[in-house]
């Protein structure tokens, strides 16, 4: 650990960081943190509803076949809840406005996390880890839907540990950030 002050990002990302370690689902963990003028409002990671078993007790029927549905497939009959949708779902639970937050993602988020935040105002993403769509006829797609973003969507550097832990295979391979936080690692 270093005693260089962070700055506002790293500090974000850190905190991002800390929040995927409760992370509960057999696919890459995530964690999430929005903020808004520089405050927290809320944050989140990735697993099942709440009062239903985990991700890793077989609580979700698609992430327990990977056979069956490959990564980046069949989302939607996934019961995982994103990191994203979960800050964004606990602001909603407790009454807290996310318009004009920026969201900061251990993970580039998917295709129905963006456009979820992009429903809800945010207006930015900041994230560690490459996504990209599995399917690379979708790349252009992606690129459009998260080109709504007023603010971008920006890669921020930050040292990660449980990155093994945290990535499923085929991200860790794809990562663009390996080249970048390699030196701190
Ligand atoms: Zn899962
Ligand atoms: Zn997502």
């Amino acid at each position: 650990m270093s005693n260089t002050r962070p700055t506002i990002e790293e500090y974000m990302m850190n905190i991002a960081l800390t929040v995927r370690s409760r992370a509960n689902c057999k696919g890459s963990k995530v964690g999430a943190v929005l903020a808004r003028e520089g405050h927290i409002v809320s944050t989140g990671y990735n697993g099942t509803p709440h009062n239903m078993p985990n991700c890793d007790e077989g609580g979700c029927v698609r992430c327990s076949d990977r056979k069956k549905f490959p990564k980046g497939t069949a989302y939607d009959l996934c019961i995982c809840v994103h990191a994203e949708q979960n800050a964004l779902l606990s602001a909603a639970r407790f009454g807290i406005s996310v318009e004009g937050s920026l969201l900061y993602s251990t993970i580039r988020p998917c295709f129905s996390c963006a456009k979820e935040m992009l429903q809800a105002g945010i207006k930015g993403v900041r994230f560690l880890h490459e996504w990209v769509p599995e399917n690379k006829n979708l790349n252009d797609e992606y690129s459009r839907l998260l080109g709504y973003f007023p603010n971008g969507v920006v890669f921020v550097k930050a040292s990660d540990e449980n990155k093994a832990w945290a990535l499923s295979s085929k991200i860790n391979k794809t990562d663009q950030s390996n080249k970048n936080v390699s030196s701190d690692e």
